[in-house]
């Protein structure tokens, strides 16, 4: 066991001017928090956070890592707060312990194989600094030393945990010999007996008559013979990477040719394949073993020859030959791209028999930055940056791309669960749906049968996965309302003018119609659901020579004025165009609500209604307050350019006139319309007085403007006593 005072001298030996009081003030401080506790194997507590500095040490990391290594156990099992650790220890040793509890707390049990990567992802991205991750390993790795005094059932979980997600995060960031550490312990707990047989067979195999040490000798003579100058050693592989080969590739202990890797290295590339060249001549090679990695590096940047020939003792075995470079982004792995550095003099021999020699890389550049953090957060994986790592309340991590919502995260539990959300709630708290999911928030999702996407929805999810199933949905749904729509309107306008349709009739006029895309009677429905087709139109087509609709008062209606210079081109109009609004996506059906009959000019707002699309209200109509605790149902939408120029179409709105009772009073309502260009759709006497008839008025047009001026001019006729726009709620 290491002691306090040891791990100073340690640490003092790389780095003279470390802050031995931090180390210190942290060390009594874990002491006195963590008082008589004890690990499972009855000895004293502190001994665990101790041996974690001491390997945060050997990787020669800097004392804030260190103290935060003795104090990392603090905040979870002791009665320190993360303001407290502040105030003795400053932010950067109080971040880093926050962040190793954060990491612990995550629970792996009960997961599958596939998720196992995204619980990688998920820690890599939850360590916003490395060093947290660093410290993480550290405490796992002093964790499987010491695993025999655990109960069996939790020595399997932590060992499972160990070989699925930590081994392969540690070979990820570059600490292959801690990865191979962490998988040999696990192994052991996982399979003992497959491990204490390969032990004893290894341990047989290694007193066979130092075999090792006599191929070297052969090889280094057939070298110096040859003119070459190359460095020769054998090494045994780790136990987990053994057998994981004899499972993998179904093979017997004897049948293993690679228990021993022998490495040959080399000056130059081209000593490379001089050696192979030797190799082969002087050994018989075993075929379908070589590989050129040299002249086709793996995707990894890792470069080297390799091949298995019968050894001078009739022994097969497997040879690695590189240059000194290629080794060194062999070992160092991802590191050595960021990290890799020419290491100095004296420095050089020490520093390649350490497996963290990256890490020491890693502090020497440190050392020539001011702002450590800085360097540390250049460092920290850029990887994983697109994505964030959630879960649902089971504890099934969902990853998503950053940015999304908690409308993505129900698409991508399921496309039935996210087409069904009615609410969602962050590690219980509720929130809207367009909230932002962070890394490691539960989030919980709240369903209906009754609910459906809505357009909205467009609008707050950002994954192709919830966008392409809203699109979809709405797409079918929004055709299917149009045609309903369109059919209701056709209905009502034949009613209401006395004239008959059928589907058939309309069917065949269809292609006539002067709208573009239309084939058969759906088509012509959902136009008219769409606005871009109105009732009158269809009865032109339907009855050419019956030019005035029969009517129940006197008033001549009009067919709809073309206000477009060039005939033809006013029924072209593009979709939009033809809704008069901008911002509404092509195909949705849109109503101008009866309630405020908004004209273009006038302020407006989009409320989506479910299977209803959108309706159309002015900013001020008073209906709107009922929806305003659903601002996901706001469209903001924008009249177009043609519409407030009043040449779009033309929008119903409904007038009250008080008119004296005059027998040509009607007649001059009448022609004033009809001089402004409006016109009358139709006409219901609400009130007949003494004096004064009261009478309602649905007209035809374009803009606000277009209204004003028709007002004006209408209440400066003698017989017109007032006029107003009528609202639902006057
Ligand atoms: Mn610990």
């Amino acid at each position: 066991m290491v002691r306090q005072y040891e791990l100073i001298e340690q640490v003092r030996k790389y780095n003279p001017k470390a802050d031995v009081g931090l180390l210190n003030r942290a060390y009594v401080y874990s002491m006195k928090a963590h008082g008589d506790q004890r690990r499972a194997s009855g000895e004293a507590y502190l001994i665990h956070p101790l041996a974690v500095a001491e390997i945060l040490a050997d990787m020669r990391l800097d004392e804030a890592s260190l103290a935060a290594g003795l104090l990392h156990d603090t905040l979870e099992d002791t009665l320190a707060s993360y303001d407290e650790l502040l105030k003795l220890f400053g932010k950067e040793v109080a971040d880093l312990c926050e962040g190793v509890t954060k990491l612990s707390k995550i629970s792996f049990e009960d997961k599958s194989v596939e998720q196992a990567e995204n619980f990688r992802k998920l820690l890599l991205a939850m360590s916003q600094d490395i060093r947290v991750l660093l410290i993480k390993l550290a405490d796992r790795l002093h964790n499987m030393r010491t695993i025999e005094a655990k109960k069996p059932e939790s020595q399997k979980k932590t060992a499972k945990e160990t070989m699925e997600i930590y081994a392969p995060l540690a070979d990820r960031i570059g600490l292959h010999a801690l990865k191979a550490e962490l998988e040999d312990r696990a192994f052991k707990v996982l399979e003992p007996e497959e491990h204490a047989n390969l032990s004893a067979k290894m341990e047989e195999w290694r007193t066979q008559d130092n075999l090792v040490g006599r191929v070297v000798g052969v090889l280094k003579d057939e070298f110096k013979k040859a003119g070459i100058k190359a460095e020769v050693n054998g090494r045994e592989k780790a136990f987990y990477s053994i057998y994981s080969k004899m499972v993998r590739k179904s093979l017997a202990f004897d049948q293993l040719t690679d228990i021993v890797a022998y490495r040959v290295m080399v000056d130059s590339k081209r000593d490379c394949y001089e050696v192979l060249g030797l190799l082969h001549d002087r050994f018989k090679a075993i075929p379908g073993r070589f590989k050129d990695y040299i002249s086709a590096p793996k995707p990894n940047g890792y470069q080297s020859l390799h091949t298995s020939v019968v050894g001078p003792f009739g022994n097969r075995m497997e040879v690695q030959i590189r240059t000194g470079e290629m080794h060194d982004v062999a070992e160092n792995g991802v590191a050595a791209h960021w990290l890799y550095k020419p290491a100095k003099g004296g420095e050089a021999e020490q520093s390649k028999a350490s497996p963290y020699r990256w890490l020491r890389g890693m502090l020497e550049q440190m050392q020539g930055v001011d702002d450590p953090k800085e360097f540390y957060e250049n460092a920290k994986m850029e990887l994983f940056s697109d994505n964030v790592y959630a879960f649902t309340p089971k504890g099934d991590l969902i990853a998503l791309p950053r940015g999304a919502t908690v409308l993505d995260f129900a698409f991508a539990v399921h496309s039935n669960v996210g087409m069904r959300t009615v609410s969602a709630k962050i590690n219980g708290a509720v929130v809207p749906l367009r909230r932002q999911v962070d890394n490691g928030d539960m989030v919980e999702i709240v369903t209906s049968s009754n609910q459906t996407p809505n357009p909205g929805w467009r609008e707050i999810v950002v994954s192709n996965r919830a966008k392409s199933a809203i699109n979809r949905y709405l797409r079918t749904q929004e055709r299917d309302e149009q045609v309903r729509l369109g059919r209701e309107i056709l209905d009502k306008a034949s009613r209401r003018d006395g004239w008959h349709w059928d589907v058939k009739q309309v069917a065949h006029v269809a292609p006539k119609l002067p709208v573009q895309n239309i084939k058969d009677a759906d088509d012509v429905f959902a136009a008219l659901g769409q606005g871009r087709l109105f009732p009158r139109q269809i009865f032109d087509v339907l009855y050419p020579q019956d030019k005035t609709l029969p009517l129940d008062e006197t008033i001549d209606i009009k067919a709809p004025k073309n206000k477009k210079k060039k005939g033809e081109e006013s029924q072209n109009l593009s979709g939009d165009e033809a809704v008069g609004l901008e911002g509404i996506m092509g195909g949705m059906a849109v109503h101008f609500a009866k309630c405020c009959s908004p004209l273009p000019g006038e302020d407006v707002v989009g409320i989506i209604s479910t299977g209803r699309g959108i309706s159309v209200h002015m900013k001020t109509c008073k209906n709107l307050e009922q929806f305003a605790d659903q601002p996901d149902r706001w469209l903001p939408v924008k009249w177009s350019k043609t519409a407030l120029e009043g040449e779009a179409r033309a929008f119903v709105c409904r007038l009250r006139f008080h008119l004296a009772n005059d027998p040509g009073a009607l007649a001059s309502v009448a022609s004033t319309v009809a001089n402004l260009d409006a016109n009358i759709v139709e006409i219901f006497t609400e009130h007949r007085g003494v004096d004064s008839t009261t009478v309602r008025c649905e007209i035809e047009i374009r803009t606000k403007d277009h209204l004003n001026r028709l007002i004006t001019n209408l209440t400066a006729l003698k017989q017109v006593l007032r006029v107003e726009k009528i609202y639902a709620w006057n």
